[in-house]
This record gives C-alpha cells, sequence and structure tokens, in this order.
C-alpha cells in the first residue's frame, strides 16, 4: 500500500482482530443457511449485546448512523426541532439529526477528554430544543449525571452516541445504559465489529418495539404488507451478528488489550515533546477506542511517521468547519482540537514490537526537532502558534 509515495504503510492506524472465535460463528450462519435478518443469528446478538451493556433491550441494525437516526425518528424529532450534538464529533452525529430534519446545536469541547462542555449545554438551550446527544469521544465518558441534569430540567431526551465506547463506564456504570437510548456502531475499527453495523440499546420497551418495526418498513405483525408508519431498511444480516457473536465472546480481552495498548504507549511517551496524552478522569473507564494525542507538531508528526511506515490519522474537524454546517460561532476548544489532535495505530492486535517502533520514531521526530527542553506549556496557545515560527528558525 504505497500512499502519497512517501513510502509503504508498515502498520496501518488500526484493523479488525478476526479470530477462530468469529469464523465458528460465521461458519455456522452459513452451514444452518441462516443469511438473512430474520432468520438467525440477530435476535440472539440483541440479547448478548443488551446483556453486556445491561440495558433490556437492542435493536440491531447496519451502521451506528442508522441506530442515531432511528433513536430520533422513535423518540419523535423532527422537523423545527433542536438538538444538541458536540461541535467536535465525528459528521456522523450531526447527520443523524440533520437527516430527520432537525436542526444541530452545536457545543464546544472540554481540551482534556475531547467532549463536550457540560458548561456551556444550557446557553444553546431554546424552546425548540429536544435533545441532547453525548458522543463518548475516543472511549473517554461524557460528564453523564451533569448532562441527565440538564436534560431533566428542561424536559430533554439523552441519546448517547456510544459508537466509540463499548465497555466504558460511568461511576460503574455501563455507557449506553445512562440516557433514554444509546447508540452504538459496530464498523470494522470499532472496540467491537460486525464488520458493517449498529445498534440502539434501551430500557424503554414501547421504544425498543417501535425501534424494530422502524428498522424494517413498519411491517404489522398479523396484517403483514400494511404500513402504518414511514420507514427504512436498516437490517443487519445474520451473518455480520454471527460475527459480532464471535466478538461478544472475547469482551473483555479486546477492550483490555485497548487498554493496555494506551498504557504501554503513555508510559513511554510521557514528557516528550508537547505532547498531551489521553486521560482518564476519575470515576470513569475509558476504553481508548484510538490512541489520540495533541501537538502542535501535528501535521508535521504525521508526515514525519508517514515516511517511517507508520499511517496516522488527524482527530475529528469541528462541524463548524464542515462545508455542510459552516458556521461563526466561538469554538474555541474545538478549533484547536481539530488543529492539534491525531491519533497513534490503536489495532487491538498491535505488537509491543510494533508499538515500540512507533515510540522510537515519536520520541525521534521530537528529539531531531529539539524540542524536549521546550516549556511548551507557557506559551499561550492560539491557532497560529508563535512557538512553530520560533522553532523552524534553524
Ligand atoms: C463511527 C461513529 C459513528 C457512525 O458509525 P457507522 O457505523 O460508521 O455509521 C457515529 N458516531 C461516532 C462518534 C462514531 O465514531
Amino acid at each position: 500500500m504505497a500512499k502519497n509515495g512517501l513510502g509503504k504503510i508498515k502498520i496501518p492506524v488500526c484493523w479488525p482482530s478476526t479470530t477462530q472465535k468469529e469464523t465458528k460463528w460465521v461458519l455456522k450462519a452459513l452451514k444452518e443457511n441462516k443469511i438473512s435478518s430474520t432468520a438467525g443469528f440477530v435476535e440472539l446478538f440483541e440479547k448478548e449485546f443488551a446483556k453486556k451493556i445491561g440495558t433490556r433491550y437492542c435493536v440491531a441494525v447496519n451502521s451506528g448512523y442508522s441506530a442515531l437516526f432511528l433513536a430520533l425518528r422513535a423518540l419523535g424529532i423532527g422537523k423545527g426541532d433542536e438538538v444538541i450534538v458536540p461541535d467536535f464529533t465525528m459528521i456522523a452525529t450531526a447527520n443523524a439529526v440533520s437527516a430527520v430534519g432537525a436542526i444541530p446545536v452545536f457545543v464546544d469541547a472540554r481540551w482534556d477528554t475531547c467532549n463536550i462542555n457540560t458548561d456551556l449545554i444550557e446557553e444553546k438551550i431554546t424552546p425548540r430544543t429536544k435533545a441532547i446527544i453525548p458522543v463518548h469521544l475516543y472511549g473517554h465518558p461524557c460528564e453523564m449525571d451533569e448532562i441527565l441534569e440538564i436534560a431533566r430540567r428542561y424536559n430533554l431526551f439523552v441519546i448517547e452516541d456510544a459508537a466509540e465506547a463499548h465497555g466504558a463506564e460511568y461511576k460503574g456504570k455501563m455507557v449506553g445504559s445512562l440516557g433514554d437510548v444509546s447508540c452504538f456502531s459496530f464498523y470494522a475499527n470499532k472496540i467491537i465489529t460486525t464488520g458493517e453495523g449498529g445498534a440502539i440499546a434501551t430500557n424503554n420497551k414501547k421504544l425498543a418495539e417501535d425501534l424494530r418495526r422502524l428498522r424494517a418498513y413498519y411491517f404489522t405483525p398479523g396484517t403483514h404488507f400494511w404500513h402504518k408508519k414511514m420507514a427504512w431498511n436498516f437490517r443487519m444480516s445474520s451473518i455480520e451478528a454471527a460475527y459480532g457473536l464471535g466478538q461478544l465472546e472475547r469482551w473483555n480481552e479486546l477492550i483490555e488489550k485497548r487498554r493496555e495498548n494506551a498504557m504501554y504507549y503513555s508510559e513511554r511517551l510521557e514528557g516528550v515533546g508537547d505532547l498531551e496524552l489521553p486521560v482518564e478522569k476519575e470515576n470513569v473507564k475509558n476504553v481508548y477506542w484510538m490512541y489520540l494525542i495533541k501537538t502542535r507538531e501535528r501535521d508535521r508528526l504525521m508526515e514525519f511517521l508517514e515516511k517511517k511506515g507508520i499511517e496516522t490519522r488527524t482527530g475529528f474537524f469541528p462541524m463548524h468547519w464542515q462545508p455542510i454546517y459552516k458556521q461563526k460561532g466561538d469554538f474555541p476548544v474545538a478549533d484547536k482540537l481539530g488543529k492539534q489532535t491525531m491519533y497513534l495505530p490503536s489495532a487491538p492486535d498491535l505488537s509491543k514490537k510494533q508499538m515500540d517502533y512507533i515510540i522510537k520514531y515519536v520520541r525521534e521526530f521530537f528529539k531531531e526537532k529539539n524540542l524536549n527542553n521546550w516549556s511548551w506549556r507557557n506559551w499561550e496557545c492560539s491557532g497560529t502558534s508563535v512557538g512553530r515560527n520560533l522553532l523552524y528558525m534553524d
């Protein structure tokens, strides 16, 4: 895989972990001829996933985006409504809101966790606000007590976007079990995957039943081809669910691998250059979906690592930068995150040898630039950093 002619990628930024467990389940689906959504393993996958999250119900769909879209529809959110969404997130969160006809209202981030700044939510609430979507970014849980309290006070729904946070915990409770509904993605780079897929988890029985029918054309039991509501086809296949059942057998292993890799990186990158490493706030369990670092040298570091065959990726670009949501507004933290975040390879099967190779070159980058001795944190941080100009004068 040559990229930009700069070199061959030796270490991809992420790849799925398929073992005999997944293979066994998928072969079982094939041998039993259970390939669609209705015959076979989808229901079993839903039951097992709900058990892991600690909710009564789970409805599997074909993507994380579909999960968000259906959750919003099932809660009756649509035209004329506003939904609070973090400015720093993956585009799916905002697009699902737009797709139901509502308006995503962006709130700035916290610097340390990258998550929505709960102090700034209330000022964005209007009489049209119907819901808040906290996104547990990169595996770190949001400040759910604060969010749930605001939601109670203003009578808003809370839809957790837990696409990056399978197995993360907030005050001993599983992320995805705290809001009215929660949405997961099982895309290939997520902590638990089905290749493509998603799910909505909830304790609300009526909502779950509605979601089940909204997922598939709203067929009516008894009078099959009678459709009382507008609905779509967002079904997950039995083959995908089977793969997911293999992954669920490895729940602890897949989560712990990501945590262990993060610890390994952090122990060896602490204090290097101006790097800021991922945090784990008190009373939460971070599952480190991707190992996200912050540095003013982001673009140069990415280029340097690419030449060494290490694939990295920037963090998200804020929603208010996006051509489809471009707007003026005060999002200083998201602006900075958009410029300074990147993640290092974060696959669960990343070996120590690979991590040592990555760590070596991250350290070398900062050493070459003689950056280790700079007291970065004393510098005023602005978009166009004075520091950068100074450093590259030599
Ligand atoms: C991946 C992701 C999604 C979308 O999931 P897909 O399965 O790719 O549609 C939504 N929200 C967040 C925060 C994500 O990281």
